[in-house]
């Protein structure tokens, strides 16, 4: 069977799928992966258009916009800390921990995350491009310098910075730019990629939906990992339907398992 057509594998054929994924490996691949809000779901941090998720209770529209936060600091920050009190009470998953294992085997691996929940970071890996912000650092509205602050939960809504002015959450959004340093950074890694790996994320949220495009054009081998199929999956070359926190810890043991022989 040629895996290489854009397979949709349920779990039942998942080993055979991923020993063929493990073979594609060598240790000179450049291996990007891009995450987002489902690589964390089994951690406890629903995704937030998913069920359960803060756009059920929040209207993004009115809490996570640039205007917002000078209109109304207060709404976007008591969002903003109760995602913080969901974020300190999980963990990293099996996934994220198995992720971090592959800068052990190969030189070039770069995380690229539309998460803002550290996860990554706590789990191990070194080299992660954060491209929505970190949940737990705030920035100066008016000196535009930022700084990691764990406090949870914050005590005064909004916080307010020692120059008097409002601090807002260190994450990018709706309707602003990404940092420029950390997109064109992606962009590179995407376009050089030899392998990337798109892992629970709905491929609607632009420009990280452009990411596999860039990869693909380089001729990458690309495998999506998503509990459901995306609009990513028939352009992927393997699309697993499975979650990330148990594919991943069998695909990271079978291609370590290749490269200890
Ligand atoms: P999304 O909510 O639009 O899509 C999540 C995707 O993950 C869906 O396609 C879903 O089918 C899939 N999924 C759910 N559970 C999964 C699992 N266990 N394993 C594999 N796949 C799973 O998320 P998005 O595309 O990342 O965009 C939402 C934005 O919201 C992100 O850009 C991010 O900034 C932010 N966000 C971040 C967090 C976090 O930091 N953990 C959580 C929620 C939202």
């Amino acid at each position: 069977m040629d895996w290489r057509l854009s397979t949709l594998i349920m779990t039942k054929d998942l080993e055979p799928l991923l020993d063929s994924i493990a073979e594609q490996f060598k240790l000179d691949r450049r291996i990007v992966i891009l995450t987002g809000a489902g690589m964390s779901e089994e951690g406890g941090i629903p995704t937030f258009r998913g069920k359960g998720g803060l756009w059920e209770k929040y209207d993004p529209e009115v809490v996570a916009t640039a205007e917002a936060i000078i209109s109304r600091p207060k709404q976007v920050w008591e969002m903003h800390d109760e995602l913080r009190q969901i974020i300190a009470k999980c963990k990293p998953n099996p996934g994220h921990v198995a992720l971090a294992t592959l800068e052990n085997v190969f030189k070039h691996v770069i995380i690229i995350t539309q998460n803002v929940d550290n996860f990554h970071q706590d789990a191990g890996s070194i080299n992660v491009l954060e491209l929505h912000g970190n949940a737990w650092r705030v920035s100066c509205t008016q000196e535009h310098r930022s700084w990691e602050d764990r406090t949870v939960p914050i005590t005064e809504l909004p916080p307010i910075c020692s120059c008097g002015s409002i601090l807002r959450p260190d994450v990018v959004f709706f309707g602003e730019p990404l940092d420029e340093h950390v997109l064109s950074s992606a962009f590179t890694e995407a376009s050089t990629a030899n392998i990337m790996f798109v892992i629970g994320t709905s491929y609607v949220v632009y420009p990280a939906a452009y990411l596999p495009t860039l990869a693909k054009n380089n001729g990458a081998l690309l495998i999506e990992i998503n509990i459901e199929p995306t609009l990513f999956s028939e352009f992927a070359d393997f699309s697993i339907m499975g979650k990330a926190g148990e594919v991943l810890p069998s695909l990271m043991k079978k291609i370590q398992t290749k490269f200890e022989k």
